[in-house]
């Protein structure tokens, strides 16, 4: 049947390409499905720390390479979210607005989203000053002061960039530490452009046509105060992407799917890899590691 694969692969990020390039270089029929870009979350990431290479390599050089890499060998890349993924016998039926595709195998790679505030003003002025891009969006705020909020990796290797370009960083961290790689703590902390906020969560967004301010609070004393910038970058954090789901794959609270030591779920058959699963380190090396290890668990 022209829809019946050997595996199927949901989302197109890193873990889900090397998935997808494993499987057709051991002569299976392989379908990826991708909803946005390919090369998921470190699309938009400049350099790449962490991941062991010879030279320094973006997050786009690497999606494309493995993107080129699969093309070449007849993975069918069909650029649709999946709507939703049934369980019919052995085969795993994953239904797109274009149709219904099935195979025995399935890996679970759509990763995660960078999650929101959820507080006033940030909807309202995304793409007027809230960002959760740095390397898009740092050079419009040449010479400007912004607010970072987060202390994880991805906080600090944003706003590491944002230095560049700005002349004030303030780190909102909802704890008292940094939960960050020591090279990033050593950087900022050597930088005067850097303040830090600590036990401190952004309560609102302000500003007409462009954001004009921060209102922050002080969890331990119990205090508002507003902060004057142009710029709010959001990292605080990433939940799952696994909606689509059906009730019966068994998930931990954030949504994430729960494996065993080969990377299958609670469904025969059915794996998860990369940021999508539970427990994942959330490094790219993890995510390269993940793929193969799913595509080799689940055909052998
Ligand atoms: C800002 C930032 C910077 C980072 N920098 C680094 C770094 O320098 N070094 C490092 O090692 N790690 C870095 N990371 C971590 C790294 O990005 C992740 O570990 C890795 O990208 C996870 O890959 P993934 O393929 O599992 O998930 P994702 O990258 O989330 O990819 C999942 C893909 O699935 C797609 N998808 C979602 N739902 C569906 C659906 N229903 N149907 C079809 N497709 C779907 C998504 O569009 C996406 O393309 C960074 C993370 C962030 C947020």
């Amino acid at each position: 049947m022209a829809n019946s694969f050997d595996l199927i692969v949901i989302g197109a990020g890193i873990t889900g390409l090397t998935a997808a390039c494993c499987a057709v270089d051991r002569g299976k029929s392989v379908a990826l499905f991708e909803a946005e870009l390919m090369g998921g979350l470190v699309v938009n990431v400049g350099k790449l720390d962490g991941y062991p290479t010879t030279a320094d390599v973006s997050g786009i050089e690497l999606a494309m390479t493995l993107a080129e890499q699969c093309m070449t060998n007849g993975v069918q890349i069909t650029e649709e979210p999946v709507e939703s993924v049934a369980i019919d016998g052995e085969n795993k039926v994953v239904k797109t607005a274009s149709g219904e595709y099935r195979a025995p195998k399935l890996i679970v790679a759509s990763g995660a989203s960078l999650k929101k505030l959820g507080v006033p003003g940030e909807e309202s002025l995304y793409g007027r000053g809230v960002s959760q891009c740095a390397f898009c969006d740092g050079a419009m705020f040449m010479g400007q002061e912004v607010v970072v909020v987060g202390g994880g990796d991805a906080a600090l290797q944003e706003a590491l960039h944002l230095a560049e370009h700005c002349s004030k960083i303030t780190m909102v961290v909802r704890g008292n530490r940094l939960r960050a790689r020591q090279t990033y703590v050593a950087q900022a902390a050597d930088d005067p452009k850097f303040d830090f906020r600590w036990n401190t969560v952004v309560e609102a967004v302000k500003g007409d046509d462009g954001v004009e301010g921060v209102t922050l609070r002080d969890t331990k004393k119990d205090t508002t105060e507003s902060l004057a910038c142009t710029g709010v970058f959001v990292f605080v954090g990433l939940a799952p992407n696994t909606g689509y789901l059906p009730d019966d794959v068994a998930r931990d609270e954030t949504g994430a799917v729960t494996v065993d030591a080969a990377l299958q779920s609670s469904i025969p058959g059915l794996y998860a890899a990369g940021a999508a699963r539970s427990g994942y380190p959330g490094q790219i090396a993890n995510a390269v590691g993940e793929g193969t290890a799913a595509a080799i668990a689940a055909l052998g």
